[in-house]
């Protein structure tokens, strides 16, 4: 049920590619996801803007096991002491460092032409991290109010089958790349993942999370969006 007393915050921190979200819950702060390898000052340095020291993080939520989210997860647990939790299903790409194995298909042109151009490709999305064991693994939902977060951690698989997304009580998502923003300027609106284990859950996911009326999506590259309607014609025209 949606709380409007809530007062959580999704603050979006853009470190070129890929978002990381600062999340302020009434008692305490979390990060979700963590941009490509070498991001962490970057991160930092915006969470300090934010009056938020390292140590106030309590939590690091990854949305799924590919490097442009995950890749300064180890570093960021270094410098934050916070555990970092992934979805067990991706939980083997963030150890070993790279993206999920099983989830690199291309779901159209921008991707494949990106494919025959590797060293474009891995100016967009480095082909690997820092490996990064999880601290926290898990196979269903739960809920953050443990770390001062009044949200909770949805199974919303397809573009990874580890993807998840956060919906907090107040009515914000963070949906990773469940829907696809803006990348590199060649994508502005809303539109499928470039890459997808299975697009087709991918879009069942998208319809469960609109089921749930968040009032603000935040997508891992670009947006955030608030017109639910649009979001929900990609869902539909796709699926
Ligand atoms: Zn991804
Ligand atoms: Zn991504």
């Amino acid at each position: 049920m949606r709380d409007d007393k809530v007062t959580n915050a999704v603050v979006q921190i853009n470190t070129g590619m890929a978002n990381v979200f600062l999340i302020r819950g009434g008692a305490g702060y979390i990060l979700v996801d963590t941009g490509n390898p070498g991001k962490e000052d970057l991160v930092l340095e915006q969470l300090k803007e934010h009056g938020v020291a390292p140590d106030d993080i309590r939590l690091i939520l990854i949305t799924h096991g590919h490097v442009d989210h995950f890749g300064s997860a180890a570093a960021l647990r270094e410098l934050t002491s916070a555990p970092v939790a992934i979805h067990t299903l991706d939980g083997d790409a963030m150890r070993q460092g790279i993206h999920q194995p099983d989830s690199l298909k291309p779901t159209g042109k921008l991707m494949a032409f990106l494919r025959r151009i590797p060293a474009l490709q891995n100016k967009v999305v480095p082909e690997a991290a820092p490996a990064c064991e999880p601290d926290v693994v898990f196979e269903e939902e739960w809920r953050l109010d443990d770390y001062g977060i009044a949200g909770r951690v949805l199974l919303t698989p397809g573009h990874t089958p580890g993807s998840v997304s956060l919906l907090l009580d107040g009515g914000e998502a963070v949906v990773g790349d469940v829907v696809m923003g803006k990348l590199m300027g060649l994508i502005r609106k809303p539109g499928p993942p470039l890459v997808a284990w299975d697009l087709e859950r991918n879009w069942q996911s998208l319809r469960r999370l609109l089921a749930l009326s968040p009032r603000v999506v935040y997508v891992g590259h670009g947006g955030p969006f608030d017109d639910l309607a649009a979001l929900a014609k990609l869902g539909t025209a796709r699926g």
